[in-house]
C-alpha cells in the first residue's frame, strides 16, 4: 500500500453546495476558553481577565483539572461599583497588575483579556495595554484582545490573541537560506515535537507560532510562508498576511489523508521530492492506519450530526467520512471561512448538510428528526440529548485532546467510537 496519500477527490463534493444559513440563539462557548490551553502552550505568558464573576467560574470550571498548579490567569473582577462608574476602572486594573507583576516576576508577557463586562462599561483595553507596556517593558510586554461573548465564540478566542500577537514580531531580515515556515495555531507539545521531528527529516526549517515563550517569537517578512494547523485563525491569517507572509493552502492535519496533504503542501513549496516525502512518512502512516482500522469497525456505516461549536467541524467531518466511512448528516459550524475551507470542502461528501450560524431550535428539530447515531456539540446540549435517547460527545473535548498527526489518529478515531461502544454496553 502506497504510504503517500494520493487524495482522492468527491465525485460529488460540498465545494459549491449550498449553506443553510441560521441566525438566532446559540449554545456556544464564548473566546475566553481559549485561555485553557493558550496558558499552557506560552508558559511564560499570563492572561488577566476583566471581567465578571461569571467569567471567573467559567475559566474555573473549564480548567478544573489544574486546581493544584499555580495557574497563569485570573479575572480582575468588575464589581457594582466599576459598573455604577463610582470608581476609576482605570486605576484599579493598573494597582492589580503591579500586584500581580510583584508576585509573579517570571511573566514576561501579561493579556488583558476583554470579557462582556469590561465591553458594556467601555473599557478601553487597548489603552491600557499601551500604558501598562510603556509601564513596564521591557521586562514585561502588555497586549490586549477580547474574548467576549458579544465578540467571539470558542476558538476565536485563540484567533484573537494570536492576531494581538502578530504585530509584535520581529521582522526577518532577507537572506541567502529561505525563510523557514511558519506553523500557525496552538498544537499539544507532543504534537509540535512530532511535526518538528517530521520537517527536520524532510530538510524544511520550520518555527511553531505561538511559541513556547514569549521572547521566542518567530521572525517573519514578505517571504514568509505558513501553514495553518487550525481552521478557527481567520484574523491571525489576515494580520500575518497584512505583514506579507503567504499562506500555503492545504487540509487540516487531522487523520492519515489530512496529515500527509498538510505535510505534502509544506513538502511541495520547499522543493521535497514526493519520493523523500513517502519515505518520511511510511512508518508513521502506517502505525496510524492499524490504529484507525481497529476503530473503523464500530463507526463505519453510522452516522453522525455536528452543532457548531469549535470551527473543527469540517475538517473532522471530512476525516470521519472518508477515512471512517461514517455517513454525515449536518455539519454545522459557527464560521464557514471558504478560503481557509477550500481543500476540505473538495474532499467532503456532497451528502453532507452544510449549516452556518445556529438557530439552536430548529437545528435540535432537526437533529432529533434525523436521530444519528452519534451527536458532536456542547456541554448545554449534551445532557438533554442524551435524555432523548442519543449518543453525544461533547466538542471541548475535541479542542483540548491532542487529535493532530499520524501518532494522535487513533485517539481522534477512539473519541467517537468510545461514547457509540458506551450505549452498545449500556443497551446489551
Ligand atoms: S465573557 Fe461574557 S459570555 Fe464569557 S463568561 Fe464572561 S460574561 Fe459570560
Amino acid at each position: 500500500m502506497s504510504p503517500v496519500i494520493p487524495l482522492r477527490p468527491e465525485a460529488a463534493a460540498c465545494t459549491d453546495k449550498p449553506v443553510l444559513r441560521e441566525r438566532g440563539q446559540r449554545e456556544v462557548f464564548c473566546g475566553l476558553t481559549g485561555i485553557i490551553w493558550l496558558h499552557r502552550k506560552i508558559q511564560d505568558a499570563f492572561f488577566l481577565v476583566v471581567g465578571s464573576r461569571t467569567c471567573a467560574h467559567l475559566l474555573q470550571s473549564a480548567a478544573g483539572v489544574m486546581i493544584f498548579a499555580e495557574p497563569r490567569f485570573a479575572t480582575a473582577i468588575i464589581d457594582e461599583r466599576d459598573l455604577a462608574g463610582l470608581a476609576d476602572a482605570n486605576e484599579e486594573l493598573d494597582r492589580v497588575v503591579q500586584r500581580l507583576l510583584e508576585r509573579r516576576p517570571e511573566i514576561k508577557l501579561l493579556f488583558l483579556v476583554g470579557s462582556c463586562p469590561s465591553e458594556v462599561i467601555k473599557l478601553d483595553l487597548s489603552r491600557a495595554a499601551a500604558r501598562l507596556s510603556g509601564r513596564f517593558s521591557p521586562a514585561v510586554r502588555v497586549l490586549n484582545y477580547s474574548g467576549s461573548g458579544i465578540e467571539t465564540t470558542f476558538t476565536q478566542g485563540e484567533d484573537a490573541c494570536l492576531a494581538s500577537l502578530v504585530p509584535q514580531l520581529p521582522e526577518r531580515e532577507r537572506g541567502a537560506q529561505p525563510d523557514p515556515l511558519l506553523v500557525v495555531g496552538t498544537l499539544a507539545d507532543v504534537v509540535e515535537d512530532q511535526f518538528q521531528r517530521l520537517f527536520e527529516q524532510l530538510g524544511v526549517p520550520v518555527q511553531f507560532f505561538p511559541p513556547r515563550r514569549a521572547l521566542a517569537l518567530p521572525a517573519i517578512g514578505p517571504d514568509t510562508r505558513y501553514l495553518l494547523a487550525q481552521p478557527f485563525l481567520a484574523d491571525t491569517a489576515r494580520a500575518l498576511e497584512a505583514r506579507g507572509a503567504t499562506r500555503l493552502p492545504a487540509p487540516f492535519p487531522l487523520g492519515v489523508e489530512g496529515t500527509s496533504a498538510w505535510l505534502g503542501a509544506a513538502a511541495a513549496a520547499f522543493g521535497v521530492q514526493p519520493e523523500r516525502l513517502a519515505q518520511v512518512v511510511c512508518a508513521p502512516v502506517e502505525r496510524a492506519r492499524a490504529a484507525l482500522a481497529r476503530q473503523r469497525a464500530l463507526l463505519e456505516g453510522r452516522s453522525i450530526f455536528f452543532f457548531p461549536d469549535s470551527q473543527l467541524e469540517i475538517p473532522l467531518a471530512r476525516f470521519l467520512s472518508r477515512e471512517m466511512g461514517m455517513r454525515l448528516t449536518e455539519v454545522g459550524t459557527p464560521y464557514l471561512h471558504r478560503p481557509h475551507l477550500a481543500e476540505e470542502l473538495a474532499l467532503l461528501p456532497a451528502e453532507a448538510q452544510l449549516s452556518e450560524g445556529q438557530h439552536v431550535e430548529h437545528q435540535l428539530d432537526r437533529c432529533l428528526a434525523q436521530q444519528p447515531d452519534i451527536v458532536v456539540c456542547g456541554l448545554g446540549l449534551a445532557n438533554p440529548l442524551e435524555a432523548r435517547g442519543l449518543t453525544t460527545k461533547w466538542a471541548i473535548e475535541l479542542v483540548f485532546t491532542p487529535i493532530q498527526g499520524y501518532e494522535q489518529a487513533g485517539d481522534l478515531a477512539e473519541l467517537f467510537s468510545r461514547p457509540l461502544n458506551r450505549r452498545l454496553r449500556l443497551a446489551a
